[in-house]
Formats: C-alpha cells, structure tokens, sequence
C-alpha cells in the first residue's frame, strides 16, 4: 500500500498517519519529522530547512524531492511493502517528482487521501497546538488539555508551543498551503487517485473513513 495523505497544515495528517501506518502495517514518511530531526541533530540540512521552517515557508523542493527519495528508498519500506506520507507533497513539482520516484522503481501510488477540514478551523486548531518536546504527544488547549496545565500527561514533561503555531506563522503557513499546497488536489483527481475525506469528525472517525477510502482501492 501506497498512499499519500493531503490536507492543510493542523488537518491531523500526522495522527491519521501513525493510525494508517498501524492498520496497514506500512511505513509513516512524515516530511515535517525527517526536517525537524535534522534541525535537532544540527545537520547541514537541518541548518539550512530550519530558516524556512519558522518562516512558515516552504523548504526548497529539490532538497526536500532528496530527501524523500532517499527514505523511501531505505529497506525498511521495502520490507513492510509500502508507506504512508504525511506532508509530501506539498507542491505540484514534489507530485510529480514523486510521481518519477516511484517510477523509476516500478511503482506507482495507490490512493491520495485528502482530509478536509475549514480553514477558520485549522487556524484555531493550530494556534491552540501544544506539544511535548520529549515523547511528542499532542495536546490542545481548548479541545484537549492536558490534566496537570503545561505538562504532559505521559512523559512529565514541559508543554510547548511549537515556533510555527505562532499566530503570525500560521497565517503564512495558511496562506501558502491555498497558494502552492491546494493544486496538488485537482493535479490527483485528474489521474483519478483522489478520495476525499471530512476531516471536522472525532479522529476514530476519521481514521475509519480513511481505512475505508484506501481499502476500497486496495480491493478494486
Ligand atoms: P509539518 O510538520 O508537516 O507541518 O512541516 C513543518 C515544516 O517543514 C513546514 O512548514 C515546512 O517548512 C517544512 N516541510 C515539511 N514538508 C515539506 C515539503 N513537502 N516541502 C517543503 N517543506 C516542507
């Protein structure tokens, strides 16, 4: 199973991700993770990812087009026979280079699932974001806070809000999600790999449609 997950920034990609690479027993590619774990480990490409990262920008495609090149060519994809990417692509460029990637390895993608969510809401579920910096668990301070204010329920830790939740970054992050992010749906509807899914639900519920979007082109 192939897939790729569309949908704004705070559209809850990354948790229906970690379920679907679950259910499916495939590999989680987040784009936003590989980044941040390079900016943590003060890599060149951290250095250089990060100057876009708390811009709300975009980072440069052909580095990004790279680096998930290289990941998906890494053997644990093979080995558990597919993944699921979570914020790649997110420009028409990246679908296409995507598109040569698997390609050249005789593959092709199964679906694009896109979770649908408002954009008054993507902003209040961003702004109101906290998360731990130490076992990355997700919080909200409105929708779901945790039980000691500031502090993670698992690990103890220290909440915080993550630079590009500012209200600021979120705007432009917003903002160049319609400008550059938006035409990668109608570029997977023509090719006919789009399922569209409504994001504004309880995740369980979510993450059921999406199962059932992908498992019927699995059967197909
Ligand atoms: P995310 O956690 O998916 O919201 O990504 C955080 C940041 O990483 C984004 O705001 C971008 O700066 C960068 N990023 C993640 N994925 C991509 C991508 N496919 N292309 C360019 N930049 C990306």
């Amino acid at each position: 199973m192939r897939l790729v997950l569309l949908g704004g920034p705070g559209a809850g990609k990354g948790t229906q991700a970690t379920a679907l690479a679950q259910h499916w027993h495939i590999v989680h590619i987040s784009t936003g993770d590989l980044f941040r774990y390079h900016r943590d480990h003060g890599t060149e490409l951290g250095v250089l990812a990060n100057q876009y990262m708390t811009q709300g920008q975009l980072v440069p495609d052909e580095l990004t087009e790279k680096m998930v090149e290289d990941r998906i060519g890494q053997s644990d994809v093979a080995v558990q026979g597919g993944f699921v990417l979570d914020g790649f692509p997110r420009t028409v460029p990246q679908g296409q280079a995507l598109s040569a990637i698997l390609a050249s390895q005789h593959q092709h993608l199964d679906a694009v699932l896109y979770i649908f969510v408002p954009e008054e809401i993507l902003e209040e579920r961003l702004v109101g974001r906290r998360v731990c910096p130490k076992c990355q668990a997700n919080y909200h301070v409105t929708f779901h806070s945790p039980r000691v204010a500031d502090t993670c329920d698992t690990c103890g830790a220290a909440l915080i809000q993550r630079e590009d939740d500012r209200p600021l970054t979120v705007q432009t992050r917003l903002r160049v999600y319609q400008e550059q992010t938006s035409p990668l749906i109608a570029f997977y509807e023509k090719v006919g790999l789009l399922r569209t899914v409504d994001g504004n639900q309880p995740p369980e519920r979510v993450t059921r449609a999406l199962v059932a979007a992908a498992g019927k082109v699995a059967d197909d």
